[in-house]
């Protein structure tokens, strides 16, 4: 793979372009709607005129083709570009409240403050859309904001580096590229916000550090999503699904569904309908595919390999070094010791247990960690229920998955070792949004409210 020199952001500048983000958002010109409006359709503009760099990068960063970068990077984006520039107005327009009668007399009012300068540390998996997407909300809520794409994907990385100061304010959204040291140095400016998505190793990082500015945090972290399957469902369109979620982006995607939970009885005939909708999307030879990504990298690589246990693949286990490649691989007679059950596979690996209950399965989910998403097959809508109000997860769909994270009218995060905060739609814009109380009035309810000045009457205030 093409991987185009990325040159990094010499450290020694990093508290300069802080302080140059934070003396735009000082001028006021970036709380203004208008301005957020045109900064937000500038980065429509820079997607739309683009094209061609972006899916070059992300090819040569992923083998990801054009048709799934539209799908998965870009139109989310635009989707909630659309969707503030839609609702700005009513987004950022004061909250009215409800009054007490002590308080007749006053304005009383939610305001929509923008919280300053925010950083945002994006990964490299879906390294466009993870990126971009929460500066959509930054923007919207009228924040400045400096933007860290993932070194790992450093063609993409550069193209936004290079495009950024193009289409948007270069004094107020400035992109820093780099590694490790550049987001250490990074990290230890003060911001008002830090909406970090990785993983949660370099979550904890990111919140230690900035626990020391006292900045809130969105953490963006991944997990294990499982996914059952139930005797009474269509077999084959849960498998098209579930093949279609797991091994998009080579199965690097933090929703993905990365074990299933059947029954013994169920396990041949999905091990079937797998292989048959791996065929039809893949062909014979995945390798072969366009539709069919690479790992990101040579650590990744050797790092999902190793997951693939030498008994149980009953589809693919084909992996080619020089290539990135590993195929689309399903393994049974999984258990919860093997490390493939214990760690994310962030690959197109999909391990399949057995359970003998919906109960054996929720008890087994609930005795791990909290995942960012969780899916449940079932022709039954009371078993889809139970898995839904009897688990904790970050999301959760019935019957498909993936597609809570596309549309702009559902929060999008984790809870739990899978994350906190939420975004896309209007939750980005509260992300990046402070809620201030806000009251004023004329100077004579002063008298009314006189009562409240000591000394008091003996026996005259009753709680
Ligand atoms: P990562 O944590 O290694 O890297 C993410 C970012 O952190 C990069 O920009 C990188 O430069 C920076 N970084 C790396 N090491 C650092 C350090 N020691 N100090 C400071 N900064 C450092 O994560 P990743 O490998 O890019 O992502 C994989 C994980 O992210 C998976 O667990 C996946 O599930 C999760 N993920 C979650 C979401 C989500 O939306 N919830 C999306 C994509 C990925």
């Amino acid at each position: 793979m093409v991987n185009q020199d990325l040159v990094y952001t010499p450290i020694e500048k990093i508290p300069s372009i802080v302080r140059c983000a934070r003396t735009a958002f000082d001028t006021g010109r970036i709380r203004s709607l208008d301005y957020r409006r045109k900064q937000l359709r500038q980065l429509a503009a820079l997607i739309d005129e683009n094209r061609e760099a972006l899916n070059a990068a992300l090819l040569a960063d992923l083998r990801k083709c054009p048709n799934e970068a539209q799908m998965c990077e870009y139109m989310t984006v635009k989707n909630d570009i659309a969707d503030a520039l839609l609702n700005l107005e009513k987004w950022a327009a004061p909250q009215a409240v409800a009054k007490t009668p002590a308080q007749m007399f006053n304005r009383m009012q939610i305001r929509k403050d923008p919280l300053g300068v925010v950083l945002i540390i994006g990964a490299w998996n879906y390294p466009f859309a993870l990126t971009i997407g929460p500066l959509v909300g930054a923007i919207a809520a009228g924040n400045a904001a400096i933007i860290k794409p993932s070194e790992i994907s450093a063609n993409i990385a550069r193209v936004i580096g290079d495009l950024m100061p193009k289409y948007l304010d270069s004094d107020a959204y400035i992109v820093v590229n780099g590694g490790k040291d550049e987001t250490t140095a990074l990290l230890q400016e003060r911001f008002d916000h830090i909406f970090y998505t990785g993983s949660g190793v370099v979550g904890r990082i990111v919140m230690a550090a900035a626990a020391k500015h006292l900045t809130p945090v969105t953490l963006e972290l991944g997990g294990k999503s499982p996914t059952f399957v139930d005797a009474n469902v269509d077999l084959g369109a849960a498998a098209r699904s579930i093949v279609w979620g797991r091994f998009l982006n080579a199965g690097q995607t933090c929703i993905a569904p990365d074990y299933i939970l059947t029954y013994a009885s169920v396990r041949d005939k999905l091990v079937r309908e797998l292989k048959k909708a791996i065929t039809e999307m893949f062909g014979e030879d995945p390798q072969r595919s366009p539709a069919y990504c690479r790992i990101v990298n040579q650590n990744h690589f050797n790092r999902v390999r190793q997951l693939i246990p030498s008994a149980g693949v009953v589809i693919g286990g084909e992996t080619d070094e020089a290539d990135l490649y590993i195929a689309p691989t399903v393994i049974v007679d999984v258990n919860p010791e093997q490390p493939i059950m214990k760690e994310e596979i962030f690959g197109p690996l999909l391990p399949i247990m057995v359970v003998d209950s919906p109960d054996q399965a929720i008890r087994f989910i609930n005795s791990r960690d909290k995942p960012l998403a969780l899916y449940c097959f079932s022709g039954t809508s009371s078993v889809i229920e139970r898995f839904a109000t009897e688990t904790s997860s970050g999301g959760f769909v019935g019957n498909d998955v993936v597609t809570h994270f596309a549309t702009p009218a559902l929060p999008f995060g984790g809870v739990g070792p899978s994350g906190m905060g939420r975004y896309h739609g209007k939750f980005s814009f509260d992300t990046f949004t402070h809620d201030k109380a806000y009251i004023t009035g004329p100077t004579f309810v002063e008298k009314i409210l006189a009562l409240r000045y000591p000394p008091f009457p003996e026996f005259s205030m009753t709680m």
